[in-house]
């Protein structure tokens, strides 16, 4: 049987154990309308093994606002088109909030990674320019690999991100200040707003995810990124794919991640498979609690991390 199935019995296991606490310690995100209605209680937590098999737990098919976990994929897109990116933006840990503005002045506006807003302003800014269609580009990978031709933008979040945008626009200004975005400001933020909107479930991110587990080869055996790239993103998945409690998520879960207020997480196990796991209440770092734990229990009932 393949990685997905063996795997599916620990899943259930973690579910029972984790899933009736989900939403008892956290807070769901709360600064647009659009996220604070879910529920917290939400649980749901998805496994796809390398040959493309997906199963899951819970509510592992209700989809949910991706938001930041849609940085892992505009990075993999922008990579694509070469390695200039590297330049504009660092790859070291912030030890800051995800939104914080305080390192760029120090750093002549270069965000320290990726994975920070003001890194994946600098991402899409780049995208756009490869591709005239940041988001548009995004959403294409997303629908491809999950296989999910349904999967959109909603159109909601995105607006009212927009609407309390504020923050977003000081980094993505400041950034231009130093001459660090190619294209107009607001253009930026509109395609950036638009990416993070994206509404999927557990198990379209988890296929989705998958050219993470194959060394960059997507579903239909083509080469999204070289394998050099591919490891890279793991390497800053795990180094700052939680914003400023990265290190404790290395420290407990021990494999590459990506989270997103929506209050879902990405993780890869390279060569074996990718697991998704959504809980909408977050721990004042932006981090879903419940799916912290559950892939805590993950690596420790099975010993699959990267170390
Ligand atoms: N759209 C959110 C923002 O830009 C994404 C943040 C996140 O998921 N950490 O603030």
């Amino acid at each position: 049987a393949g990685a997905a199935r063996r795997l599916l019995s620990v899943l259930r296991e973690i579910a029972d154990e984790v899933g009736p606490r989900a939403g008892a310690v956290g807070r769901v995100a709360d600064y647009i309308p659009a996220l604070s209605g879910v529920d917290p209680a939400a649980f749901g937590f998805a496994v796809a093994g390398v040959d493309g098999e997906v199963l899951g737990v819970g509510d592992w098919e209700v989809p949910f606002s991706i938001q930041s976990v849609s940085k892992v994929f505009s990075l993999a897109l922008a990579l694509a088109g070469g390695d200039s990116l590297w330049a504009r933006v660092g790859r070291e840990p912030s030890g800051n909030p995800f939104n914080s503005l305080v390192q760029l002045e120090h750093e002549d506006g270069i965000p320290r990674n990726p994975f920070i807003n003001a890194g994946a302003l600098v991402v899409t800014d780049r995208l756009l320019t490869l591709t005239g269609d940041a988001r548009g580009a995004v959403l294409e990978l997303l629908r491809a690999e999950s296989g999910n031709p349904a999967i959109d933008f909603d159109a909601g979040v995105a607006r009212s991100e927009a609407a309390r945008g504020d923050r977003n626009a000081a980094l993505a200004h400041f950034m231009a200040s130093y001459g660090n975005l190619e294209n107009p400001v607001e253009q930026v933020l509109e395609h950036y707003f638009w990416q993070c909107s994206i509404a999927m479930s557990c198990r379209d991110l988890a296929a989705a995810g998958l050219f993470l587990a194959r060394h960059g080869l997507r579903g239909d055996g083509s080469r999204l990124l070289d394998r050099s790239a591919a490891k890279r993103i793991n390497s800053i998945m795990l180094t700052c794919g939680a914003y400023d409690a990265a290190g404790e998520f290395a420290f407990r879960v021990g494999l590459p991640g990506k989270s997103g207020v929506g209050g879902g997480i990405l993780a890869v196990v390279p060569g074996r498979c990718t697991l998704c796991v959504w809980s909408p209440a977050l721990d004042r770092h932006g981090n879903s609690v419940a799916g912290v734990d559950a892939l805590d229990r993950f690596t420790t009932l099975t010993g699959l991390s990267v170390f």
